[in-house]
């Protein structure tokens, strides 16, 4: 008998089972913080990344850059080493020779790029550039590692960076990654929300940082992405300069944005149940699976279960005939775990009817289909799912947004989700609201409202949101 998977309402528990029980992730790798790919989980994650990368291949150019970067590019950015320096592993040795220039394991590769960018860009002609790459990065995390969360590899993480010849252009560039994000998030029926990040937590040598987060079961939230207006920082520091139209050297104004595999880890935790993964139709690795009901004499239902197989796989949809000699109960079980979004059951009676039984792992709903109308039924149900999901998981997200006043209403608020709060805007202010509620300032919301701030009681129209972060 398979292990029992723990309730959702124990989240941390649940989570942790449901990436080896549905065969995302293997833990088991000798190395704290890294883990290992299921063929299963790995085409989940090519599924959500292909999305990301349709979005981004409109106006971006994929690049692929070293892992590697010299120390010496590595400590120009005084700001950029300060915030990394205690995350990042070193290459010291070449076989037993001690390296001349240590290399670093990218923890990000701003440092990586911009060298390049700056033998790449010559005159307003190359503005703007846009590239992006999708890598693993290194950091040494110290804090609690939680597999697709908080890892020392990020096997996943899609960074684009760009170059403006204004900092104007740079952002609306800004803001064309805030529209990009939304899209990816929408696409993955994953409720999120945008914040300027306080300065004090802004990316080291950005001008500015705006984060998108998303609500986890257990109220605390998940920073899902960011992206940096990067102002001059970094082109100051490596020299990236252009010509412009009247022949004058100007510094490039540079953005960057990153997604990690935290997004697989959203969609496996905010949709699943009980029972296991639900994963909406667009990236789940099977769509439909298969599965006949033989009861002795069943040649004719296993006849019919590879017509609707073949049916549906000529029409492009990812079907599975589970033709397995497991009891049908226990295939249900089976791949309900592993979130396959539309269950199709072939038995005698089906057969008789010339129709199909039909069951939606988000609702369990079943219906009988006449063959006849089986692939607009299967489309237009895959559809119904996606839309049932998202409606499902904003209603609960929208819930969990409180409007405070006091810290005492965010102290409650924070236990099952967000504190929207005034706040002036003085970094003091923020820190002693952190001090004051244990929770995390996440960042400002462009939406105003008038108020006080809970500190020092100024009048503001500033509003910020505050959680327990992960
Ligand atoms: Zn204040």
């Amino acid at each position: 008998m398979a292990k029992a998977l723990p309730k959702k309402a124990d989240f941390s528990e649940w989570y942790s089972e449901i990436l080896s029980m549905a065969g995302i992730v293997d833990v088991r790798y000798p190395i704290k913080g890294l883990s290992v790919w299921h063929p299963f989980g790995l085409t989940l994650r090519n599924r959500v990344y292909s999305i990301l990368r349709s979005l981004l291949d409109v106006d971006h150019q994929e690049a692929l850059f070293p892992l590697l970067i010299p120390e010496t590019e590595f400590m120009k950015e005084a700001e950029h080493i300060k915030g990394f320096e205690e995350e990042v592993y070193w290459v010291t040795k070449g076989g037993d020779t001690p390296l001349e220039v240590p290399l670093a394991l990218r923890p990000t590769s701003e440092t990586a790029i911009y060298p390049m960018f700056k033998l790449w860009i010559r005159s307003h002609t190359d503005l703007p550039l846009r590239v992006y790459q999708i890598v693993n990065t290194f950091r040494y995390e110290t804090k609690h590692t939680r597999p697709l969360v908080r890892v020392r590899e990020i096997t996943s993480f899609k960074e684009a960076h760009t170059a403006h010849a204004t900092w104007e252009d740079a952002e609306k560039q800004v803001h064309e990654a805030v529209r990009i994000y939304s899209d990816f998030y929408d696409r993955l029926a994953i409720p999120h929300i945008f914040t300027k990040r306080p300065d004090w937590d802004k990316f080291p040598g950005a001008d500015y940082s705006i984060a998108v987060d998303t609500l986890m079961p257990d109220g605390k939230t998940l920073q899902i992405g960011t992206i940096h207006h990067l102002g001059t920082n970094f082109a100051k520091t490596f020299d990236v300069q252009y010509e412009d139209v009247n022949g004058e050297q100007q510094y490039v104004h540079q953005t960057c944005y990153g997604i990690s595999e935290r997004c697989v880890a959203a969609v496996i935790a905010i949709h699943g149940d009980d029972r296991g993964l639900i994963l909406p139709p667009e990236v789940a690795p099977t769509q439909v699976v298969i599965v006949p009901i033989l009861f002795g004499k069943g040649k004719g239902v296993y006849e019919a279960a590879k017509r609707v197989h073949k049916t549906l796989s000529n029409k492009g949809f990812r079907v599975v005939l589970d033709d397995s000699d497991e009891r049908p109960g226990a295939k249900y079980y089976k791949w309900e775990r592993k979130g396959v979004p539309l269950r199709i059951e072939v038995g005698p009676r089906d057969l008789k009817s010339n129709s199909v039984t039909l069951v939606r792992r988000d609702t369990f709903e079943k219906t009988s289909i006449p063959m006849s109308e089986l692939v607009p039924t299967i489309n237009q149900k895959l559809k119904d799912i996606h839309t049932n999901l998202y409606e499902k998981v904003k209603k609960s997200f929208d819930e969990r947004i409180v409007e405070c006043t006091t810290l005492n209403e965010v102290k409650t608020a924070v236990k099952k989700g967000i504190a929207k709060i005034n706040w002036c805007g003085a970094e003091k202010c923020g820190l002693r609201m952190e001090e004051i509620t244990g929770a995390d300032v996440l960042g400002e919301l462009t939406q105003t409202k008038k108020g006080k701030c809970p500190i020092c009681e100024k009048q503001t129209d500033k509003v910020v949101l505050m959680a327990r972060a992960y």
